[in-house]
């Protein structure tokens, strides 16, 4: 009986975005069927809440790297872009390379064929111990060969979904004969039903538990401004009467309960401009309100709002947090545009911006060289420089100071007490530092110029720009500037 109830406490939403017409915005087929591999009564450890995200290759059809790629980019983005939607919180990513491969054991036509993807794949991604409908855990699925379709359900009360989408989304990896459809090759709804970030980011808010507001009184008359209507608008294509456009302040107050969406969780954000959408009016907004001061590459901010119980950071160099007052140290001397979103209670947002004005640091040339590997996570850097601390410093003592070191949105710190002397004078760090295997060498060259090495393997380096920031902290020593990497 346990059972039942469940089955009939949840809703499964299905997409067909094959078949759906797209101005008949609201018309998602809703079928209350089950999942058949239910593993609700399995003793597995209701973990974390975490996303698991999949790439599903079929026993008939290669695996490509360039899809797998495009899926971590996908993630990567739907990532950044809830946090920033929903005032500050996002998914805690389950795998540390982002997205791991499925080798499914039957063909594509097997699964298009029994159970329709949904009743088939999920099902025998369940039975080898895979997280599907499994507590503590949100599935998301990318087939290989599912076409144009889409969809999602939240299960387990509230502690686990699986959302199910077709690789032939991504306009460069259709295939019409398996989609039966084409790519219009547009941009925002021109791009329909070739809209897979958008996609993804409405198939996970199914997951935990946001409905089509059009279909629930509350949000109906605001539906045209939430990505779980107008998805194709993602991520800021909405236009006239459509914007502002991401979750509805209702939608807000269902993340902000649901046991997947986290605060503190460390990213880079590439959507700092989402947009403020308070609608449905849901009662009084907090006041946004801050006031920055920097010193060298650091920056402190002292936080001036009322009324707020949720707190979202955005520095304008990727970096975000969700302290009162956070410190944050920059990679360069530049001008950045600081955000801060409050939510009340009540999830209405207010949005404070400024600027962060950095003084000048010495100029750090450096020799960059990096060495992308096949998969996530397995990127190597080196770096050679000489340098010299500005003449007001004094000194710089790594043994007992935080070293930083960026390059581009990579960036790691070798903790205080982590330097240990080495012959020759030399202070020479080993160790792994976020998964990444990071061995870094400092030699002084007279008085006060010295020499740093650094190579940092098992990184994920993929998107650094041909010429990027680049940044060296010691204590309260810095310095900036770009670099050509090779
Ligand atoms: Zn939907």
């Amino acid at each position: 009986m346990k059972e039942l109830t469940l089955l009939m406490a949840g809703l499964i939403f299905f997409h067909a975005q094959g078949i759906e017409a797209r101005n008949e915005r609201s018309k998602h087929e809703r079928l209350p069927d089950p999942p058949r591999s239910s593993n609700l009564s399995s003793e597995q450890p209701a973990a974390e809440h975490a996303l698991a995200v999949f790439y599903v290759v079929p026993s008939d059809v290669a695996y490509e790297r360039s899809v797998h790629q495009r899926i971590i980019e996908a993630t990567q983005d739907v990532h950044a872009w809830y946090q920033c939607a929903s005032g500050g919180l996002t998914w805690k990513l389950a795998f540390p390379e982002i997205v791991r491969v499925y080798f499914a054991d039957h063909t594509r036509e097997f699964y298009r064929d029994n159970g329709n993807w949904w009743g088939s794949l999920l099902a025998e991604m369940g039975s080898k111990g895979l997280p599907i409908w499994s507590p503590g855990t949100v599935a998301a699925v990318w087939a290989r060969g599912a076409g144009f379709w889409a969809g999602a359900a939240q299960w387990c009360g509230i502690d686990c979904g699986v959302a199910l989408l077709g690789v032939e989304m991504f306009p460069e990896f259709n295939r019409s004969e398996w989609s039966g459809g084409t790519c219009p090759g547009g941009v925002g709804v021109g791009a329909w039903p070739c809209t897979p970030d958008g996609a993804y980011a409405h198939e996970l808010g199914h997951t935990v538990g946001l409905p089509h507001p059009y279909d629930v009184p509350s949000t109906h008359d605001d539906a045209f401004h939430s990505v779980m209507q107008t998805h194709w608008n993602y991520p800021n294509f909405a236009f006239g009467s459509e914007s502002p456009w991401g979750f509805l302040t209702l939608e807000r107050q269902t993340l902000r309960s649901n046991p997947f969406m986290h605060t503190d969780i460390d990213l880079f954000q590439l959507h700092p401009g989402c947009d403020v959408v308070n609608l449905p009016s849901s009662g009084e907004a907090p006041i946004a309100d801050f006031q920055l001061d920097a010193d060298g590459l650091v920056l402190s901010t002292t936080n001036l709002s009322q009324g707020g119980s949720l707190y979202y950071w955005t520095f304008g160099d990727g970096s975000v947090s969700n302290e009162l007052n956070p410190i944050h140290t920059y990679g360069q001397s530049a001008n950045f545009p600081v955000a801060l979103r409050v939510s009340g209670d009540n999830s209405v947002i207010d949005l404070a911006q400024g600027e962060a004005a950095l003084g000048a640091c010495p100029s750090f040339i450096a020799k960059v060289t990096i060495n992308l590997g096949p998969l996530a996570n397995d990127d190597a850097l080196t770096l050679l420089s000489t340098l010299t601390p500005s003449p007001t410093s004094n000194g710089v003592h790594p043994p007992t100071e935080d070293v930083t070191l960026w390059v581009g949105r990579f960036h790691t710190t070798i903790p205080a007490g982590s330097f240990k002397p080495a012959k020759g004078r030399q202070l020479e760090f080993d160790g792994i530092l976020q998964g990444v295997n990071v061995k870094a060498r400092i030699r002084p060259l007279g008085k006060s110029r010295f020499r740093i090495t650094v190579d940092a393997n098992g990184a994920e380096l993929a998107g650094l720009e041909s010429r990027s920031a680049i940044g060296l902290t010691i204590g309260d020593d810095s310095w900036c500037g770009a670099v050509a990497v090779e």
